[in-house]
């Protein structure tokens, strides 16, 4: 058990407390400050932590202790089935059109992890449901993001519709029909993403949404941005209306509060877990793993 986890953190104070049948709120207040630093620590955003804790202290208040575990380890059931329940079920993944295209709309911040998880994403649906995948190059106000999605597209052996730096709705409606006269069935779309979210990016975003008609519009979260990405995901949520994220980067050495707090905040539901950049590193987001993670 490392030394700084919750496990361990709750073990230290509980052996302040006597031992009693019952937790009382005084041992759960002395235990709840080591939650709420512990989810500080794990970096999740502070007002997801002070509901969070408001929720733990009532369920945990005059709980019974369960044979065979000791308050501490009780505390941190409670906190992990709490933080499991708050990111929500095992993730579905994609939501296929039952007949012709399906339109995948990525968005997000430069940096954020994007146009690597297109790929990733690209191989996956490949690889799980057999789709014939092509990608579109609709970033276009940076040369390299083509250039990067065209490179990423060799990689895996993925097509790359673009047009170069043209009007990116125009780039979606062309891509679109040369997509159905050319039999793909799946078309996952890179958009513009500055390193700041601004209104004519967005107005762009909300025009491609109307073209597209995505059956999921999939938001792209730096794991390691921690707090900023739960009101990064919020702004591109209350314009766009997101169908799910993916959290990237979960190979750094961040502990995901990330992943709480984007539910909390957004209620965007967590799709995909990205971490590396190898291209066969993706897979659906588990709550259950996440919440071990965030505990440390
Ligand atoms: P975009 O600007 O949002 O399209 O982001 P990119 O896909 O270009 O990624 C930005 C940087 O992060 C690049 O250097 C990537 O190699 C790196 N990157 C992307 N995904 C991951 C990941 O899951 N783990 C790590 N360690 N690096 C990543």
């Amino acid at each position: 058990m490392a030394e700084n986890s919750l496990s361990s953190r709750l073990q230290m104070a509980m052996r302040r407390l006597t031992g009693r049948g019952i937790l009382t709120e005084k041992d759960i207040d002395e235990m709840m400050r080591e939650v709420r630093l512990s989810l500080l620590e794990a970096d999740v955003n502070f007002k997801v932590v002070k509901q969070f804790i408001a929720n733990i202290k009532e369920q945990a208040v005059g709980e019974k202790i369960l044979k065979g575990l000791n308050p501490g380890q009780q505390v941190v059931k409670i906190v992990h089935d709490e933080l499991k329940r708050v990111m929500g079920e095992d993730a579905e993944g994609i939501n296929y059109a039952s007949s012709g295209i399906t339109t995948i709309m990525t968005i997000g911040l430069q940096g954020s992890g994007k146009t690597t998880a297109i790929g990733k994403l690209g191989v996956y649906i490949r690889k799980t449901e057999k789709k014939n995948v092509m990608f579109i190059a609709a970033d276009v106000y940076r040369p390299a993001a083509i250039e990067q999605l065209v490179t990423i597209g060799k990689q895996v052996g993925i097509e790359v519709y673009e047009e170069g730096l043209k009007d990116a709705r125009d780039i979606v409606t062309n891509g679109l029909k040369y997509a159905k006269e050319n039999k793909y069935n799946c078309v996952i779309i890179d958009t513009a993403g500055r390193l700041h979210i601004d209104e004519k990016m967005m107005s762009e975003l909300v025009d491609v949404k109307a073209i597209a008609n995505p059956n999921e519009i999939l938001l792209t979260v730096d794991a390691m941005t921690g707090q900023d990405a739960a009101n990064i995901a919020k702004s591109f949520h209350e314009q766009l209306n997101a169908t799910g994220a993916i959290l990237t980067k979960l190979d750094g050495d961040t502990r995901g509060g990330a992943a709480l707090s984007i539910k909390e905040v957004s209620g965007i539901p967590i799709k995909f877990a990205s971490s590396g950049e190898h291209m066969d590193t993706f897979e659906l987001f588990h709550p259950e793993r996440m919440a071990s993670r965030i505990l440390g």
